[in-house]
């Protein structure tokens, strides 16, 4: 049997970064997805602070992407709305997943990946000599195993140390459209911006998507009983925005409606004695402020980097390997969380960031933290989130 340095388990973008990074050092990395790319997938709002990560990929991350000026919030029946301008040092874009993703997968195979579709990761089982991993397709046998595998969570569920975070979003219902030209979708088009709607039941998002798509979502996180399907749940509140109306005129779905629940939970075991999970498996945050991708390459950067050290000095079996970068991830996923809480419980949108005018630098330093600028030293808003009443999450 073949024995690889690591195996991974998922092909999404967690998977294929950690798996291109330790390539790049000249490790033998094996991916295995359960599915086969192209594919869809939702979250296609990107911040800045992924482009370092895309240049170590050495892909061009602009390339089939609608560049994003920012993020626009907006409350219709009071007129309000702020942008927050995110183009700086680096660019950022609105992506289309599915083929976004398959280039990610393809970019790691053309860095000397071995990486097959079609088999799912089913148990892990580890012991002094290595890690043996039983899947659809057989067993593989490596030195070290990644959990990339997204929102499964192999690993957190395996070890039963998932757990929910209360009170954000409850779920999701979204559509994408294939739109007609007007004036209001050369608008959105000329800037990218992802547009931020502020509802009653929680908040919609909006994302122009390359060839004149659209994608729209809408969040609930109130208590909310509503007597109608899903479809038309949504429906009413495109309905009700005039935005959307000008915006959906002419429109034609091209997907029909999704729903996706129970967002929202950390993964309280990431790393153990020859283990490691990355994005989505090691925790997931509310889609509000678009970080979940960015948390995703950024975790399976960290767990690259330090896993070559590892392999360097004959460590990948210390099960604190990735204590140090933890804390990084913690300060990182504590802010998101904070600025979440604060969105949802106590109207960060209305109280400061429509209030920016009269608070040029904490509008500055939420813009930062948005463009995914979460460990610097000197963010003054960051760390009174982080000292204040309210307990971060981990
Ligand atoms: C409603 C909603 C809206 C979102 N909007 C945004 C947004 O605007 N911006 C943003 O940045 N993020 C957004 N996200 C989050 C973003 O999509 C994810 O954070 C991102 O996809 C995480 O990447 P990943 O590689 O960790 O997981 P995934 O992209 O889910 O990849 C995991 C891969 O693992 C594979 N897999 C799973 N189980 C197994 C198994 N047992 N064996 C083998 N393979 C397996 C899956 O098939 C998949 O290919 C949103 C999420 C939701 C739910």
């Amino acid at each position: 049997m073949q024995r690889y340095d690591v195996i991974i388990a998922g092909g999404g973008p967690a998977g294929s970064t950690a798996a291109t990074l330790l390539a790049q050092y000249g490790h033998k990395v094996l991916i295995l997805e359960k599915d086969q790319h192209p594919k869809f997938h939702i979250g296609e709002s990107m911040m800045p602070l992924i482009e370092p990560v895309m240049n170590r990929l050495e892909l061009d991350w602009g390339k089939g992407n609608l560049k994003k000026m920012g993020a626009d919030f907006i409350h219709e029946p009071s007129g309000r709305s702020l942008f927050l301008p995110l183009m700086g040092k680096y660019q950022t874009y609105q992506i289309e997943r599915s083929s976004f993703d398959h280039r990610m997968y393809n970019n790691a195979i053309a860095h000397g990946v071995e990486a097959y579709q079609n088999i799912k990761v089913t148990d892990v089982v580890i012991d002094e000599r290595g890690v043996r991993v039983s899947t659809s397709g057989g067993d593989f046998e490596g030195r070290y195993f990644i959990d990339a595998t997204g929102r499964s969570a192999l690993m957190g569920r395996k070890f039963r140390k998932v757990k929910r975070l209360e009170n954000f979003g409850r779920y999701a219902l979204y559509q994408h459209y294939q739109l007609t030209d007007n004036p209001a979708v050369e608008a959105i088009f000329s800037t990218g911006n992802v547009k931020i709607l502020l509802v009653d039941v929680g908040w919609l998002w909006i994302i122009p998507l390359i060839g004149k798509k659209l994608s729209v979502g809408l969040v609930v996180q109130k208590q909310s009983k509503f007597d109608v399907s899903k479809q038309q749940i949504l429906k009413q509140y495109l309905d009700d925005s005039p935005l959307l109306t000008s915006l959906l005129d002419n429109s034609e779905v091209i997907l029909p409606v999704q729903a996706e629940a129970d967002f929202s939970y950390i993964n309280q075991r990431r790393y153990g004695a020859r283990y490691a999970c990355c994005g989505d498996a090691a925790g997931f945050l509310d889609p509000v402020f678009s970080s979940g991708f960015f948390f995703a390459v950024k975790t399976a950067e960290l767990i690259a980097d330090r896993l070559h050290q590892g392999f360097l000095k004959g460590q990948e079996a210390d099960s604190k390997l990735h204590a140090e970068d933890d804390y990084l991830y913690k300060t990182g996923f504590n802010t998101m969380w904070l600025l979440i809480d604060r969105f949802y419980r106590s109207s960060l949108v209305e109280n400061l960031i429509f209030e920016f005018d009269r608070h040029e630098r904490i509008k500055d330093e939420i813009t930062a933290l948005l463009a995914g600028d979460l460990w610097s030293d000197d963010n003054l808003f960051q760390q009174g989130l982080l000292k204040g009443r309210r307990a971060a999450i981990l």
